[in-house]
């Protein structure tokens, strides 16, 4: 049964979830806050969530705030929460990095700039963890400077052709579609003249690599583009006018678009770290127990950090990418230094365990990995810059393209390097 926001308060939905969970999920371990989870999903685990994740459709329990008719519940973030909330500690579908980017960014992006053709095509599809979905955005030498893209796609008829490549596609191995930026029109300057497309990950001429990290996983992806075939039915927004789409994916990628996909409530002190002193027997050292408590302190500083900027957003008519910042640096700040106290306290004994011992691993795993989220949808350093121009109305970093038509940028650049080579 669908009831709508009007109808069910928060406490009433937060009731029937907490009924339904004890009745139909099985009780897993809690989730550590500020953890860096490894990611080396196969495809056997995806096809495991997207089981579990119908369930949950089927129960009224996918896509809690997403409208009724594309499948959802039409509840509030709040009521989202909740049921996050109520279902900490019983399995719930995992799809790693690729259902974060599937639910948190892309779909609800999805809902703002499409079609109702398109949405009633897909979302339904995505809540029910048939489609999971990856971004084709950064490429070689686009990653800060996103409106720097050169993947072009070409009108032909009632087709678009598309050529390039893009790397650190998170999950694009395990998607099944991709949100695709491309520039259709370079006799503009660089933030116009973008469109995203919908690209079946299995397209004739999409090759998908993925790309070993420092700590084994291969979480992310290389795509070479090799004039694949996509129908005006695949244009998400307008054609050329791609840059609102990728200001609203930002607000969702960082993590505070509408609370749902913010931190947990640290309800224990560190859990995970006072495990790990207990294992290394430093539990009563003043050393480690210093450590668990600066830890505990960020997580629950960066909760409510998220909390306000959650609220501030959904209270306000156009969410600002740049408060969404606040909450990404936080996260790109404090996950390092999450890591590194956990290798404070487990001293030597966290730099070696024996192999496939992940748990033991644990530490120094999320260690190397730690520096993803200060660098994964817009560095540190880019969170700041957006902060002090945006925000704060500081003085704008100076720039030399930003009102040229992008192919005079080019032909500049060209002219440039071979001036010095
Ligand atoms: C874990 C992870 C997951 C990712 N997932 C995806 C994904 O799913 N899809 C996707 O398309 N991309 C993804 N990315 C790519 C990510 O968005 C880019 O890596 C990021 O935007 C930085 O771009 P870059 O790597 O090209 O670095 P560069 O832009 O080359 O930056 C290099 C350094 O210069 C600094 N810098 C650059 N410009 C400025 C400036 N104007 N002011 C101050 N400092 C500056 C940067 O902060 C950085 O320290 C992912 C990356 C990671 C690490």
């Amino acid at each position: 049964m669908n009831m709508s926001t009007e109808t069910m308060s928060v406490d009433d939905f937060r009731a029937e979830a907490r009924a339904w969970i004890r009745a139909n999920l099985e009780p897993s371990e809690l989730p550590a806050a500020g953890r860096v989870e490894s990611e080396s999903l196969t495809h056997e685990d995806i096809d495991r969530a997207r089981a579990l994740q119908q369930k949950l459709f089927d129960a009224g329990f996918a896509g809690v705030s997403y409208p009724v008719e594309y499948g959802g519940r039409g509840l509030t973030a709040l009521h989202e929460r909740a049921f996050r909330e109520e279902a900490m500690g019983y399995e719930t579908p995992d799809f790693g990095v690729v259902g974060g980017v599937t639910f948190g960014a892309i779909g609800r992006s999805l809902i703002e700039h499409c079609t109702p053709e398109f949405l009633q095509q897909h979302i339904p599809k995505i809540l029910s963890g048939q489609e999971m979905w990856c971004q084709f955005y950064s490429e070689p030498e686009a990653g800060s400077d996103l409106a720097g893209i050169r993947t072009r796609a070409v009108r032909d008829g009632d087709q678009w052709i598309i050529s390039g490549s893009k790397i650190w596609s998170s999950g694009a191995h395990l998607a099944d579609w991709a949100m695709c930026l491309a520039r259709t029109d370079w006799a503009v300057p660089k933030h116009r003249g973008l469109t995203w497309f919908a690209v079946p990950c299995d397209a004739k001429g999409v090759t998908i690599n993925q790309i070993e990290q420092i700590n084994g996983d291969a979480e992310f992806c290389e795509e070479f583009l090799d004039e694949v075939e996509v129908t005006d039915d695949d244009i998400i927004g307008d054609v050329n006018l791609g840059w609102s789409v990728t200001q609203t994916m930002l607000v969702y990628e960082r993590g505070a678009g509408d609370g749902s996909t913010a931190t947990l409530e640290p309800r224990e002190l560190a859990p995970d770290l006072v495990a790990l002193a207990r294992r290394v027997g430093r539990i009563d050292d003043p050393a480690a127990r210093h450590a668990i408590a600066a830890a505990h302190i960020n997580d629950f500083a960066q909760y409510h950090l998220g909390k306000r900027i959650s609220d501030r957003l959904r209270n306000s008519a156009v969410p600002d990418p740049h408060v969404a910042a606040y909450g990404k640096l936080a996260a790109g700040v404090l996950t390092p230094v999450r890591a590194r106290l956990a290798m404070e306290i487990g001293g030597p004994a966290a730099l070696s365990w024996a192999s496939g011992d992940e748990e033991h691993g644990r530490p120094a795993l999320d260690y190397l990995n730690g520096r993803r989220i200060s660098i994964a949808a817009g560095t540190n350093e880019m969170q700041r810059n957006g902060i002090g121009e945006r925000v704060l109305g500081l003085p704008r970093e100076p720039s030399f393209d930003t009102n040229k038509p992008f192919s005079d940028v080019l032909k500049a650049a060209q002219s440039w390097e071979s001036k010095v080579s």
